[in-house]
């Protein structure tokens, strides 16, 4: 890997944008950025810019746009809008394609990326969730590369390294439990958002905060998992480590079990997926072992965490109820953060629209587009009556 490789980075400004410029600048001469795309963040944007020289910038939400263009001394390529994004993501010159933005945004750019045959490093695990089958049958028609930066993942895929596939009994992966773990679900409904976004080891943007809370997040991991690594649901499990030093586990056919391990640090899966299959130098912190004498484990509850259980129910319904239900956590977690619903609505409203909207078993990406339209809708309607 001596050659320069050239990246777009889709979400700059976002909480895994940041940290993989961090990477990237630590990689030296390893990679040049070709396009940085953000949604409003421009006063994050313009020290990206001059330190990293892009090609070009997208900025989508209109306003920003206008404002960054007539103030900014910037000599590249400026563009708006999902289009703009699309063009960013499907550059002929793009190596590799870093998608840290959040939500269903995430799937078209990524789709016309592989389309080109552009090498992904995901972070945005609802492109997957909504649109896997599609994704991931693409990525196999164009020979290009889908790495994981999700910390579960990438530490399966590190688990998984000269093995065969066949000699997998199942996967474990693992969850901290979220600020809620230890909160009892008849008390869901008192949860403030600012409890909620209160995660005890990562640091990341609200959305996945959130959906950590409610443990949608290791929902929207299994079919992630599902996708990236080609298995039944019920070789898929999850547990709950408090700690996250433990990124996930495969147990083979023999009852071996490997994890990968370290600290709570998305510098590590993002850097491994930009150098895969390397593990680059880096002076990241380390494991202190003395300082973490004790790694505890606990059964994940399906009961009390609703959105997990809904995760497993749309991957096993299959078709288009994966996208229903991010589609409609996508709005409930919104929603919640707006302070419009309480906590425990957030699975209630996922599971009404899971329950009322007609499932497709084979949807195209259109099919899909407007699935994800119309559970929008659907769901805000419902939060407002
Ligand atoms: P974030 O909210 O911190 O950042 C999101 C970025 O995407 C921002 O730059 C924002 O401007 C941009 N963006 C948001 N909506 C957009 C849209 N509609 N169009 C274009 N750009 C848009 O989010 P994050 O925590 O960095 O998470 C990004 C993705 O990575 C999510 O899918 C999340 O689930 C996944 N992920 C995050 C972490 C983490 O530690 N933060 C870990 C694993 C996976
Ligand atoms: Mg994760």
């Amino acid at each position: 890997m001596s050659k320069t490789r050239k990246i777009s980075i889709l979400g700059s400004t976002g909480s895994i944008g940041i940290q993989t410029l961090d990477v990237i600048e630590k990689l030296g001469d390893m990679f040049k950025i070709n396009y940085l795309t953000i949604n409003t963040r421009i006063d994050l944007l313009e020290p990206q810019i001059l330190k990293f020289n892009p090609k070009g910038v997208v900025i989508t939400d209109e306003k920003k746009y206008k404002e960054f263009k007539s103030t900014t001394s910037f000599k590249g390529k400026i563009l708006s809008g999902e289009e703009g994004v699309i063009e960013a993501a499907c550059d002929d010159t793009n190596d590799l394609l870093l998608t840290a933005l959040v939500g269903f945004a995430g799937v078209i750019p990524t789709y016309h990326a592989l389309q080109k045959g552009i090498d992904i490093a995901l972070a945005n695990k609802e492109t997957l969730v909504s649109a896997g089958s599609i994704i991931t049958k693409l990525a196999n028609e164009k020979n290009a590369k889908i790495l994981a930066v999700d910390s579960e993942h990438s530490a399966i895929l590190q688990c998984l390294i000269g093995e065969d596939h066949n000699d997998i009994e199942k996967i474990i992966l693992t969850a901290s439990g979220g600020p809620c773990r230890t909160t009892l679900k008849s008390e869901f409904a008192k949860i403030t958002v600012e409890s909620a976004l209160k995660h005890p080891n990562w640091s990341m943007g609200n959305k996945i905060t959130i959906d950590s809370a409610t443990m949608m997040n290791k929902g929207l991991e299994v079919i992630e998992a599902f996708w990236l690594f080609g298995l039944r649901i019920d070789q898929i499990e999850t547990i709950i480590h408090p700690q996250s030093i433990i990124h996930s586990m495969v147990q083979f056919n023999d009852g071996s079990i490997k994890a990968q391990m370290g600290l709570p640090d998305m510098r590590v899966p993002i850097s491994y997926a930009l150098t895969y299959p390397k593990h680059s130098k880096f002076d990241f912190p380390r494991m202190d072992f003395e300082k973490f004498s004790t790694l505890t484990f606990e059964k994940t509850d399906l009961d009390k965490f609703e959105c997990l259980q809904l995760a497993y129910i749309a991957l096993k319904i299959g078709g288009t109820a994966p996208a229903i239900i991010n589609a409609a956590n996508e709005i409930a977690v919104q929603e919640f953060l707006n302070k419009n619903i309480s906590f425990d609505k957030i699975s209630y409203f996922i599971s009404k629209a899971l329950n009322t909207l007609e499932i497709i078993e084979n949807p195209s990406l259109d099919e899909l587009i407007d699935i994800d339209k119309l559970t929008r809708i659907f769901t805000l309607n419902e939060i407002k009556k």
